[in-house]
């Protein structure tokens, strides 16, 4: 089976041909489609990403117009690095939200128009659960906590009952928009994770304080980015300063990330935690993970860092295990983008864990 998957959810417009096989059963000669007996091989992964002005956030509307300029191409150059034609291609899946709506839009239209005259089946994905679902297929976590850490989600999640239960999450800012926020307001372009990343090594390691706020599970950024952005104020230009900083941001939000994770470790019992999103690249937050897991036994698993941020495969894969599990897929006309998706209103009847 060859899946096509398109993401657009915000910056990047993606698209991805994965090819999936089953065991076939010895006795019966029937396919057994549950996740331990499929085997997927990443054929394609190409992506375009839609990068502001210095100093800009992410505007839905210039966004989604990057998105559908490029989409033809990068639909082309996914097809030929896969080495198929669409006519090959059996299911179409398409990341149909949380996200911003203009960005979505063009990712579901590109996604039903190809449905409708090449007739295929539409399987709409939930953005977050992609994330979690490449995470678990490439890392072979079996049973894990996972962190969906992104410029859209800082969550715990636990599987119970068909589920992803929501164990704690931001009661504001999502962990990537402040680190992208601080950056935009020292005059980079979003998404700045990575350039703070690369400031903080150049630090001397002074911590300078900022507020620190964990409530119960539950972590809370907005006041950390006020007094960063404060501070930032008294000595713009001093770039010893901003290094600084930088580093002092990321102690502070990666050590109340990694509190609520060793309470849930703790509290599930978990051997196994998986990082997931495009925050799970930066190597300071894999070290604090990897001390917190240390301290309770546990494992920490990591996907690579090109695959967690957002990406095509994400949504393939999730289509594929979505579609074969007999659940999803949708008629044309009633397919949807539903801009605030919650990924714990999700059925994922694939998973058979406690
Ligand atoms: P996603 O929404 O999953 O694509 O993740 C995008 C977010 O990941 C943005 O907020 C980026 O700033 C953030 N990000 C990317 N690379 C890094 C990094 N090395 N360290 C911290 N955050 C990062
Ligand atoms: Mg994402």
């Amino acid at each position: 089976m060859l899946c096509l998957g398109i993401e657009s959810t915000a910056h990047t417009f993606a698209s991805s041909v994965i090819e999936c096989s089953s065991i076939v059963n010895p006795v019966d000669g029937n396919r057994l489609t549950n996740q331990e007996n499929l085997h997927a091989r990443i054929l394609s992964d190409s992506r375009s990403v839609f990068l502001p002005s210095e100093g800009s956030g992410i505007h839905p509307r210039l966004a989604s117009r990057h998105h559908a300029e490029v989409s033809a191409d990068i639909l082309r150059e996914s097809l030929n690095d896969a080495g198929h034609c669409i006519r090959d291609i059996d299911i179409i899946a398409y990341s149909a939200g949380p996200g911003l709506g203009p960005c979505l839009r063009v990712g579901a239209v590109v996604s039903r128009t190809l449905a409708s005259f090449y007739n295929k089946p539409l399987v709409p994905v939930n953005h977050a659960l992609g994330h979690v679902e490449l995470g678990i297929m490439l890392t072979h976590a079996s049973n894990p906590l996972v962190l969906l850490l992104s410029g859209g989600h800082t969550m715990i999640l636990a599987f119970s009952e068909n589920r992803w239960r929501v164990f704690g999450e931001t009661l504001d800012l999502t962990i990537g928009q402040l680190l992208d926020q601080f950056g935009r307001a020292n005059g980079l372009s979003s998404p700045c994770g990575d350039r703070i990343e690369q400031f903080a090594r150049k630090s001397t390691g002074s911590y300078i304080r900022l507020p620190y706020v964990v409530k119960g599970n539950d972590v809370s950024y907005s006041g950390v980015l006020s007094a960063a952005k404060r501070l930032l104020d008294t000595r713009r230009g001093n770039s010893e300063f901003f290094a600084d900083l930088c580093y002092s941001l990321q102690e502070t939000a990666f050590a109340m990330i990694s509190e609520t994770i060793e309470r849930a470790i703790s509290f599930f019992g978990k051997k196994e935690v998986l990082v997931v999103g495009g925050v799970a690249a930066n190597n300071r937050l894999k070290d604090m993970l990897h001390q917190a897991c240390l301290r309770h036994s546990s494992e920490l698993f990591v996907l690579p860092c090109k695959f967690a941020g957002d990406n095509g495969c994400q949504i393939a894969w999730t289509g594929i295990v979505d579609y074969l599990s007999g659940h999803n897929k949708v008629d044309v006309e009633k397919s949807f983008v539903h801009q605030s998706w919650r990924i714990d209103t999700v059925d994922v009847r694939w998973r058979r864990l406690t």
